[in-house]
């Protein structure tokens, strides 16, 4: 038994893909979505897991770092690429580090890069 909560928003940011042998090697940019999921078993005195303004606001406080910026300048991103999924990684340790203290568990990041294509990090039990 066990509650799952989402929440979404959004963040604006330029990357080149190196060695991805397309078209987005070249800089461009995208409005990329963000939906943070977490997982937990007991809620408060209040009905709740945790509260949904508590959710937006550490996410609204980790996609800050990546709005409006050159993601391939970013310290996060100089090691590994800034695709989809590093971003979707790197949004989730950082959410967990903010959210394992509320009692419940990041389960997973999806990052979209448009309405049709859109990247999950989901490192699953036992991690
Ligand atoms: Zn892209």
């Amino acid at each position: 038994m066990s509650y799952r909560l989402s929440v979404r928003d959004g963040f604006a940011a330029a990357h080149r893909l190196v060695g991805s042998g397309g078209k987005c090697e070249a800089l461009h940019g995208h409005n990329f979505r963000v939906t943070l999921r977490v997982v937990g078993q007991n809620l408060d005195e209040a009905g709740m897991l945790v509260d949904f303004g508590r959710l937006k606001g550490v996410l609204k406080e980790i996609i800050g770092q990546l709005d409006h910026s050159d993601l391939n300048s970013h310290p996060a991103f100089t090691k590994d690429s800034p695709s989809s999924e590093n971003i979707a990684r790197f949004i989730w340790k950082l959410a967990e580090e903010r959210l394992s203290v509320e009692g419940v568990e990041v389960e997973s990041v999806t990052v979209s890069e448009s309405e049709t294509a859109s990247a999950t990090y989901e490192p699953g039990r036992g991690r």
